[in-house]
């Protein structure tokens, strides 16, 4: 038996059967179950999300033999015809390849004649955007006097380039690309169906480089059927796609925070052997990048995730000002890349200055420290290192942690001071409380940086103990509870807004949430 392509065997061929263009489904079932039926209907959206699909079902609800609705019965001849591609009175035209008027004026000769079969002459007239001006006329003319039997259903990828005038007489419909999310539990049901095992690790892959079309999604997966004997596996998605899986790309951060460049030149060069595509893994660094800079500002942004531990203690180890500019220099690394002598030395560059610049900020305030520091020997106070204070009398401590960590200089070591709950000052000791999950803040260097930085606050020796053990607060704990309640203040103020109302009551507009963001409070740091 020949191999039937995906796209093709799991058509859908029901409204119900269609993944992530509810509200569209929706508006078209009540129109076609209420029998509030119009001449013309546009569908645009981007490619591969379904538009002739929902055409070819829109056709079979009108002209199924049982009678107009929005359940086909798919059994009658009409709905057999339709679905297998030849049913006398549904005219596909493709306008990318017949653009002229011509080909128009041929299609539209037959339209005064009554359907053959069903009540309706259906009309699919798929990249209607590429008809020429004069083909563009000779529908208007059927459109602004439509007979009662025809049908037009129009689909674009740009909307813009339809003339006015069509536009206006038609019934239009904007599709949604389609989330990952809706891709990957699309392909998981059909692999089970196919009885095919599969990593859902490397769907999640597949579903993300489709980018929103089912379409590239249902051939890719064609291609991993064949290029994969037994499973679907990660590696073997990764390697048969070039892209770089996430453990890489979680190592390369990890690389960055800690400043690490000769481990970051023997992960590209990994990288090299396994021909992973450069390009894209920029690409990919630029989008996990932009989920931990999320993350700051969406309470359990990972929560659910397979890598939320290590993503937490990511987004910890970089501040958003960091974020910002590793964002930066991988998008502008990916458009540099071709300008680089190869693609490996380009990607090294890239890296390589997100650790150039990355400890600029932690840096410059160390040196602002010295600076402070000098300034004051000069007023006869203590130097920087914590070793040269003499024992004064013991420094004072009011028990405000997060008080005191605002005011202090700390760079690397800010994620620490933030993350650590206080427990006791007793006898020039900070005694501090880690989450279990924060374990990697508690190396050496951190500890030490902040030990100096409160000797340099309290001018005194200062020791810090850190206990692992559940928290219960902490400077971020605060922080982060302070901005899920501004955020969801901000989302009830948007949400209560009348203009807003009017906006979702009129234009079935829809507020969404990730991309709401509460002013700034002007406190943070
Ligand atoms: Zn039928």
């Amino acid at each position: 038996m020949s191999y039937q392509v995906l796209a093709r065997k799991w058509r859908p061929k029901s409204f119900a059967d269609l993944v992530g263009q509810e509200s569209t489904v929706q508006a078209l079932s009540n129109a076609l179950d209420q029998n509030r039926l119009h001449h013309a209907y546009l569908f645009n959206g981007t490619r591969g999300i379904g538009k002739t699909t929902l055409a070819r079902i829109l056709a079979k609800s009108l002209n199924c033999e049982k009678g107009t609705s929005s359940k086909p019965c798919q059994e009658c001849n009409t709905c057999k015809e339709i679905d297998a591609g030849r049913y006398v009175d549904l005219i596909e035209l493709d306008a990318a390849s017949n653009t002229g008027v011509d080909d128009m004026r041929d299609l539209l000769e037959n339209s005064q004649y009554a359907p053959s079969s069903g009540p309706f002459k259906i009309y699919i007239i798929d990249e209607v955007h590429m008809l020429s001006k004069s083909a563009f006329n000779a529908m208007l003319k059927t459109l602004e006097e439509p007979p009662e039997h025809i049908k037009f259903i129009l689909a674009t990828t740009e909307p813009n380039k339809v003339p006015i005038t069509i536009l206006s007489r038609c019934l239009q419909f904007n599709l949604k690309q389609m989330s990952s999310e809706n891709i990957t539990k699309h392909l998981e049901f059909i692999l089970t169906k196919e009885k095919i095992k599969f990593d859902l690790d490397a769907i999640n892959i597949i579903a993300k480089a489709a980018s929103g079309s089912m379409r590239d999604a249902l051939s890719i997966l064609d291609q991993a059927i064949a290029y994969n004997q037994d499973k679907i596996e990660v590696d073997k998605i990764n390697q048969m796609l070039g892209t770089i899986s996430n453990e890489i790309l979680i190592r390369l951060l990890d690389a960055i925070a800690k400043q690490d460049g000769a481990g970051l030149i023997s992960l590209t060069k990994e990288m090299n052997e396994k021909n992973i595509s450069f390009e894209s893994s920029l690409e990919d660094l630029a989008r996990l990048i932009h989920e931990l800079s999320l993350a700051k500002m969406i309470p359990n942004y990972f929560e659910g995730s397979d890598n939320k531990e290590i993503l937490n203690s990511l987004e910890d180890a970089f501040t958003p000002e960091n974020l910002q500019l590793l964002y930066q220099i991988a998008t502008l690394g990916k458009r540099d890349l071709y300008l680089a002598p190869d693609l490996l030395s380009g990607f090294n560059m890239a890296l390589l200055r997100m650790i150039a610049f990355y400890p600029s900020f932690t840096n410059n305030k160390k040196e602002k420290t010295n600076a402070v520091s000098k300034n004051e020997s000069v007023a006869n106070k203590e130097p920087i290192k914590s070793e040269s204070f003499v024992e004064k009398k013991t420094p004072e401590f009011d028990g405000n942690w997060r008080k005191l960590v605002e005011k202090l200089e700390l760079g690397m070591a800010r994620s620490l001071a933030q993350e650590s709950e206080f427990h006791e000052f007793k006898g020039g000791t900070f005694y501090l409380r880690l989450q279990p999950h924060h374990k990697h803040l508690s190396e050496n260097t951190y500890q030490e940086k902040l030990e100096i930085a409160l000797s340099n606050h309290f001018m005194h020796k200062i020791k810090v103990e850190l206990t692992i053990a559940k928290v219960k607060t902490s400077p971020a704990i605060e922080k982060k509870t302070e901005r899920a309640d501004l955020f969801k203040q901000t989302e009830k103020n948007i949400m209560e807004d009348s203009f807003v109302k009017e906006l979702i009551n009129e234009f079935d507009a829809e507020v969404i949430s990730s991309s709401i963001q509460p002013k700034s409070t002007g406190k943070e740091k």
